[in-house]
């Protein structure tokens, strides 16, 4: 039997994503024929945050057939070199100040040899520094990109920052106008199951909406996997302590005012705050323990990091759910988006993830039949362990924090809340570097590059380290290299602002 009809149910981020990348793959690619429908609701609204993403996304922008100027143009988007992690070490008041990065340049070759040196000397500099110029990029504010470039390419890699119900409305654009996706806007109130446990149709005041296959956008709620088909969620909430969000969107304090190229990452006594910058305002918000603090902390905290009244705020508070379905594919029935997972935006690790599922759920409907067992098996497999791996990197941020200021980081440093996964890894490492055999799957999402910007961001170091004078050279040489590679690319790349100002009015040379 052939698959006909698939129904996406949710207009959020996640749901457009998936719009795309089954009418790109099935329709625009195999010529399957399939009517793809997308099902939103006019009176709930998606979530409406998620603004920061990881270079991914420029891949599947790319891979949609969208320019990249309309991200500048439609989107307020700007630039992300990566993420700078700050206070996240020490107690605020007893080293104030300190700070890393997490850049997206991939490491050079021959950097097993670089990354030896850099440790065997007792004088380094900080480890972003040396791997790459990335990080002094970011911090001198310029933006990863010469307006000469092609569309999707950059002196360094690079990811968005943008207003998420612009950039969904992009998606959208898309999808229909350019891929033929059928959008309906009906609130879906029931859901009919056939004997075998499969979704036949789902109903809105009275009307049936059948398909052959049925996409669970709906967010939090997970109408679809979660309420009609009982599939259970596995709780992070042991690992990952916060569970609430108070998000803002701030002006800026005057035109002339610069917008960094990264997103800030700022740890607080109980949470920390994001920090992202658009073209006309920023996305600011807390991410804290409701267990930890009161709401009213946490806004009080927010508006100090603002340098507002707190009563000037107007926060949009949300309840967060880290955790993932017990399954993500039963029946014809598959979650993407929050229906399917969340943990926490530190790494910006939604989309992604989103975007990576869509994907991979578009290669297994490629056959256009309608026998899903062993692709949903290895869909399950596949995803379950996405969540893990991403949920053991999101944790080693915290877990090896010196803070003491509050019980919120000692209950994180305590190994009661660190998954054995990952205290068996730093049980490794504290010995040995980490290397990248400890990362053999592919689908880890984080591989050694992003392990060892947090680990030795935060000083996380392996006490067996052979200095040598040959290390020591390679040290001096690569410093040196770097230093005339920031003269060059300092000459290339314009302030962020400006760059940002140029393609809003010149557009980008499409490839
Ligand atoms: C605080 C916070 C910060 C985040 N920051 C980031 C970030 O920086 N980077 C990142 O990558 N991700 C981030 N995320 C994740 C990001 O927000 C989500 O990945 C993204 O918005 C996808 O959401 P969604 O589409 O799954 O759900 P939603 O946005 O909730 O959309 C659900 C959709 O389902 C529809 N719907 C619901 N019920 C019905 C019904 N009965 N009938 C019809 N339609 C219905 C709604 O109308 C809506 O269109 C963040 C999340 C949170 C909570």
């Amino acid at each position: 039997m052939k698959l006909q009809k698939v129904i996406i149910l949710g207009g959020g981020t996640a749901g457009w994503l998936a719009a795309n990348h089954l009418a790109k793959r099935l329709n625009a690619e195999l010529s399957l024929d399939i009517h793809i429908e997308l099902i939103e609701s006019e009176s709930i609204p998606a979530v409406g945050v998620g603004e920061g993403t990881v270079p991914f996304m420029k891949e599947t922008l790319k891979h949609f057939g969208i320019d990249e100027e309309l991200i500048f143009k439609n989107a307020e988007g700007s630039f992300k070199h990566g993420i700078k992690f700050s206070d996240w070490l020490y107690n605020p008041e007893s080293n104030n100040g300190h700070y890393y990065y997490h850049p997206f340049q991939p490491y050079p070759s021959g950097h097993e040899q670089l990354i030896r040196a850099w440790l065997s000397n007792p004088n380094r500099c900080k480890f972003e520094h040396f791997m790459s110029t990335q990080a002094t990029v970011a911090e001198l504010g310029l933006s990863p990109k010469a307006i000469t470039q092609r569309e999707y390419d950059g002196v360094f890699d690079y990811a968005y920052h943008f207003d998420a119900a612009l950039f969904t409305k992009l998606l959208k654009d898309n999808a229909v106008n350019e891929l033929g996706v059928h959008v309906s806007y009906k609130t879906i109130d029931d859901v009919e199951i056939s004997q075998d446990g499969s979704i036949k149709g789902l109903i809105a005041n009275g009307e049936r909406f059948d398909a052959d296959f049925f996409v669970d956008c709906s967010g939090f709620e997970s109408l679809l996997l979660g309420r009609a088909m009982n599939v259970g969620f596995k709780s992070l909430s042991n690992t990952l302590l916060a569970d609430t969000a108070l998000a803002v969107q701030s002006p800026y304090q005057d035109n002339s005012t610069p917008i960094n190229p990264y997103t800030t990452a700022t740890a607080k006594e109980h949470g920390w705050i994001w920090d992202i910058q658009l073209q006309s305002r920023k996305g600011v918000g807390y991410v804290y323990s409701s267990n930890h603090t009161s709401d009213d902390d946490a806004q009080r905290c927010l508006a100090l990091y603002l340098d507002v009244e707190p009563q000037e705020l107007n926060v949009r508070k949300i309840d967060m759910r880290c955790g993932y379905r017990e399954q993500f594919w039963v029946k014809n029935v598959v979650a993407l988006g929050l229906a399917q997972g969340f943990v926490e935006p530190l790494e910006a690790t939604g989309l992604l993830v989103f975007d990576l599922t869509a994907s991979m759920l578009a290669h297994a409907l490629s056959s256009g039949e309608l026998s899903f067992a062993l692709e949903s098996q290895k869909f399950n497999r596949d995803v379950e362990r996405m969540w893990l791996n991403i949920s053991d990197f999101i944790k080693l941020h915290y877990c090896l924090s010196k803070r003491t200021d509050s019980s919120f980081w000692l209950d994180n440093c305590s190994t009661d809340t660190i998954p054995d996964s990952l205290q068996q890894k730093l049980e490794m490492w504290k010995v040995r570097a980490p290397h990248k055999f400890d990362f053999t799957d592919k689908l880890g999402v984080f591989d050694i590059s992003n392990y060892l910007y947090v680990l030795y961001g935060m000083e996380f170091l392996p006490t067996q380290v052979v200095t040598s004078e040959a290390s020591m050279q390679i040290y001096k040489g690569y410093q040196e290299y770097q230093t005339s590679v920031l003269k060059e690319v300092n000459s290339n790349l314009r302030p962020h602002k400006e760059l940002l100002e140029k393609l809003k009015l010149y557009g980008i040379q499409r490839n």
